[in-house]
């Protein structure tokens, strides 16, 4: 998720920049991004109890590099590390570590690419061994309301009906959205505009045009939609200690219908092998 508040102002003038891609543009973001959903499934081998989240990311980053690609986020703005790996209540940009996963918590994996210069980025939020019914069914809304929100990004549409449908699947299910943090446009940059809100007024917004590039990523929390950063100045946490959800695509603009550019096809084929 693009923090609104991080970014310098300079920075921000230059990441918000909005690029119309040509349809070559576009395939060459489609490999950026077939590849990250490639790794999230590499990495959903190795989810179970006792693995740490450092493991992960170092199970990222070479499955990346053995691909002629480079992990987008190490190195962003200081990140230090391939993957944000977020767990239960940290919503997103959590840091690797030596934190070993347990039976019940849930992990959101988030993955960035840099493949022939053109970015891909990704989440995806994983149930560690059995978890409660009532996180899983967070897991599952999060998810309904990133389909919702995905099915608006057609061309003629505003960025506001996208924000609306991701925010009345959420908030009808009795969840709330993250306010801080927003889906982005794609590209050369990791982060250009437009700016996508989950939550917001129908036909409002930035009008999406045809091969427009966009991330969609609802992040979604089991109580108040208020969050905190941790004192390492990245890690983003509900801020009454609830679990939170986060999915993510990449998505093309297309005329009649949406161009999905990620999918979660290559991690479902690792979950429903357990
Ligand atoms: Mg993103
Ligand atoms: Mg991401």
């Amino acid at each position: 998720g693009q923090d609104r508040s991080r970014d310098g102002y300079l920075m921000r003038f230059r990441s918000l920049m909005i690029y119309i891609k040509t349809d070559a543009e576009v395939e060459l973001l489609r490999e950026a991004n077939q590849l990250v959903s490639k790794t999230l499934a590499e990495v959903a081998v190795h989810i179970r109890p006792g693995v740490t989240t450092r493991q992960l990311d170092a199970i990222a980053e070479e499955f990346i590099h053995a691909h002629g690609a480079l992990p987008a986020f190490k190195g962003y703005a200081g990140f230090p590390n391939t993957l944000c790996t977020s767990v239960n209540d940290e919503v997103v940009h959590g840091i690797p570590s030596d934190y070993a996963l347990r039976e019940g918590d849930i992990i959101s994996v988030d993955c960035g690419v840099i493949l022939n210069g053109w970015y891909g980025d990704s989440a995806f939020t994983f149930p560690v061994g059995e978890v409660k019914p009532e996180i899983m069914r967070l897991l599952t809304s999060t998810r309904s309301s990133l389909e919702d929100g995905v099915k608006q990004a057609i061309a003629g549409n505003r960025v506001g009906d996208i924000s609306h449908a991701v925010q009345v699947r959420a908030e009808s299910a009795g969840y709330s959205v993250v306010r801080t943090l927003v889906g982005h446009g794609i590209g050369k940059h990791l982060h250009e505009g437009p700016e996508v809100p989950n939550f917001g007024r129908r036909g409002s917004g930035t009008r999406l045009d045809k091969n427009l590039v966009i991330c969609i990523e609802p992040m979604i929390n089991m109580g108040t939609k208020n969050t905190r950063t941790d004192s390492d100045g990245w890690t983003v946490r509900t801020g009454d200690g609830k679990p939170s959800a986060h999915f993510e695509y990449a998505v093309a603009v297309r005329d009649g219908k949406p161009d999905l550019l990620s999918t979660f096809e290559y991690i479902e084929k690792v979950l429903t092998k357990r």
